[in-house]
């Protein structure tokens, strides 16, 4: 069980420090969406954060992120304004499905998966829904060769193809790249990569101005270099549980 009186001071301390990085940093708070990662959690802390007024929430796996948004959907007393992020690995096959509770996913990697996000039409031909997908492109920003395939994220040289495709897709909007600093590599300088590679993106998308890149450890370094998104879990929730 969490304490909620301990869940409403890590929240508003959170808050405060991302108020305070935009201060010296010279931006906006309003520019910034703070999306509480939930995963691995009960549904009755996500209930918690609700009270506590927060309404973006991830998850990184999809057994465990649609049941909590139906559990929550079928509850007359949830807000209705609340919105999931997907942020974890996913798989071509479960795209469709994704799409159906996620507002936005911040996980697209290859243009399979893109291509899987944008259908917007039944094995039988049939338009099934023409509301357009919000996405993060995710990059790869480790430079060693050994880096982990199972993580993710597309690597800097196929960023552009992956790109056009995205863009041409007329179902998808791309909002911008997301990134995970690499173990080993200083988030300042992963973020630095990031808003290089942000910069790309927007020469041959112009509305895709937002960079999801934050977490628990180095969201107020992400802020400096320009996130938009930050993704913090257990600064928020306390220690993840083990694996449901
Ligand atoms: C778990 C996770 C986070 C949050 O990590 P914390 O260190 O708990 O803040 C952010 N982004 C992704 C992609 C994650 O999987």
């Amino acid at each position: 069980m969490t304490d909620p009186t301990a869940l409403a001071e890590r929240l508003a301390e959170v808050q405060e420090r991302i108020a305070q990085s935009a201060v010296r940093s010279g931006r906006s708070a309003d520019e910034l969406t703070l999306i509480v990662i939930t995963k691995f959690h009960p549904v009755e802390l996500v209930r918690d954060l609700i009270d506590l007024g927060v309404r973006d929430f991830g998850e990184n796996r999809h057994q465990e992120a649609r049941q909590k948004a139906a559990e929550l959907a079928a509850d007359p007393t949830t807000p209705d304004d609340l919105r999931w992020h997907f942020v974890g690995q996913l798989q071509t096959k479960k795209a469709r499905q994704v799409r159906e509770y996620a507002s936005v996913i911040h996980s697209v990697d290859r243009p399979e998966l893109a291509d899987a996000l944008g259908r917007r039409t039944s094995d039988r031909g049939s338009v099934e829904d023409d509301t357009r997908t919000d996405v993060f492109l995710q990059i790869d920003l480790d430079e060693r060769s050994s880096a982990d395939p199972s993580r993710g994220g597309v690597a800097p040289a196929d960023l552009a193809a992956l790109t056009e495709r995205i863009v041409a897709s007329e179902s998808l909007r791309l909002l911008g790249p997301m990134a995970v600093a690499p173990l080993g590599m200083e988030p300042i300088r992963a973020f630095m990569r990031l808003r290089e590679l942000a910069e790309q993106i927007r020469a041959v998308s112009p509305s895709s101005r937002f960079i999801s890149a934050g977490m628990s450890g180095d969201f107020e370094t992400a802020i400096e270099v320009g996130a938009t998104h930050l993704r913090v879990g257990t600064a928020i929730t306390g220690s993840r549980p083990a694996l449901p």
